[in-house]
């Protein structure tokens, strides 16, 4: 069998079996919320459902004995789910039924009871049981953001090995606390970063053991183009204005030296130009000796290549966001259009990138980037060689040294002929590899 060397190279090894399959490790999703996407995957959306159907969704999810229970997607016509409609089907655990825009939810009467609403009077109608905005959140901080977090994991677990990942940089470390989180002896490897708020946050959490395990921080100097929350240089072509930041550059200057100093990796959310340039004015002054990495970079001037080329910086871009920003990035950007998603730009240049997926508020489908990237010039084993042997760079986790019993298997040479593997293989159990 053909066997993929970090080099770039499949390198022939005879074997007992004798296969002729090419061999590479299994894949890494280099950003993703791993718990959250569990919880999606193990809850039932309430989307389009009318209040019959959402009933039978609760029926059956109250079978799982929940000691809470949040569900999401509710939403006119097709049901206007109300207190008195949760409190007839359960009264002894808490329930949030979330609308869809998540901004909205209803609570049943047992929540009223355990939980204090004082000083969010406004936010809060006791007839219907609906609660808005920052109420939601008295919620979360009392019962936590997750229905089950040891539920969760087993599911996205499962299921992430299943499509043949073994590697995560995950991002789950905000609102739970890290003994929280099952990360002990995992068959898929996960990587956690711990969220901050600001730099005084950072300094709490490094005093109360927040990094005995681990040393990534995650911050996010801006939105999204949706909302046109991204931070943008000028001001949207359809809006009168430029995004929010959420970051000083004096802020990001101190938790930068305080990374570069306790070593730690730091990764920064960053979608628009004007939240890049934040990053970039900081590092020119600061100078960085780690290497550390800007997930999103959506929109790049070509002056801010310049500055990413001089430092190391890794840009963690996502493939699929090509596809469904496509409707959206005109109207936004209008002609700064052509600078956002520059993989092709960024490969010429040499830039070091990641490629992931952002779950789960995309798909994982780590085979299918390959293709996407092919149309915009990015060679298949370039990318293949991204999925597989680039964020070791990171994790320092030697993908050669556990090849032999975790790997996925290809009938021919995946940088010639691009196709999906045929098997993957977990500690000597194989599977056929079903795309999802
Ligand atoms: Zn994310």
């Amino acid at each position: 069998m053909y066997i993929l060397k970090k080099d770039g190279n499949f390198i022939f090894r005879s074997t007992s079996t004798n296969s002729k399959g090419f061999i590479t490790p299994l894949a890494t999703d280099a950003h993703l919320h791993f718990i959250a996407l569990g919880e999606k995957l193990n809850s039932i959306d309430l989307e389009f459902k009318n209040l019959s159907e959402i009933k039978e969704a609760i029926l059956l999810k109250l079978k799982e004995k929940p000691s809470k229970l949040i569900m999401r997607g509710w939403a006119e016509p097709d049901a206007e789910p109300t207190k008195k409609f949760l409190d007839e089907i359960n009264s002894e655990i808490p329930i949030m039924l979330v609308r869809r825009c998540g901004h909205i939810a209803v609570i049943n009467s047992k929540t009223f009871e355990e939980l204090n609403f004082e000083g969010f009077e406004k936010y809060i109608n006791f007839d219907t049981g609906r609660i808005v905005e920052s109420s939601i959140h008295l919620f979360y901080e009392k019962f936590g953001v997750y229905t089950d977090i040891q539920k969760n994991f087993e599911k996205v677990e499962n299921y992430m090995l299943d499509l043949g990942y073994g590697f995560v940089h995950s991002d789950d470390l905000h609102g739970i606390k890290p003994e929280n989180l099952p990360y002990e002896n995992t068959r898929i490897k996960v990587f956690e970063k711990v969220a901050i708020e600001n730099y005084d946050d950072l300094v709490f959490k490094f005093n109360n053991g927040y990094f005995n395990n681990f040393n990534s921080v995650k911050m996010f100097l801006d939105g999204s183009f949706g909302g046109r929350t991204a931070y943008l240089k000028e001001k949207y072509s359809d809006a009168d204005t430029k995004g929010e930041l959420l970051w000083s550059e004096e802020n990001l200057e101190k938790v930068l030296r305080f990374c570069e100093k306790n070593k730690f990796h730091l990764a920064m959310h960053a979608i628009g130009d004007g939240a890049l340039d934040v990053i970039l004015n900081v590092f020119e002054k600061v100078k960085p000796i780690l290497t550390h990495r800007v997930i999103h970079a959506a929109l790049i001037q070509d002056y801010q290549l310049d500055i990413i080329q001089k430092h190391k910086l890794i840009l963690d871009m996502q493939p699929t966001f090509i596809k469904s920003d496509i409707h959206i990035l005109n109207k936004r950007l209008g002609d700064r259009e052509k600078y956002s998603y520059r993989f092709k730009e960024i490969s010429d240049r040499k830039i070091p990138y990641f490629i992931s997926s952002d779950a789960p508020i995309e798909r994982v489908c780590w085979w299918e980037y390959p293709e996407i990237l092919a149309g915009h010039g990015i060679s298949y084993k370039e990318s293949l060689m991204k999925l597989f042997y680039a964020p070791e760079e990171i994790d320092s986790f030697s993908r050669e040294s556990s090849i032999e019993e975790y790997h996925l298997q290809y009938k021919n040479n995946p940088f010639e002929n691009y196709e999906y593997p045929e098997k993957i293989f977990i500690k000597g159990n194989e599977k056929i590899f079903q795309s999802k």
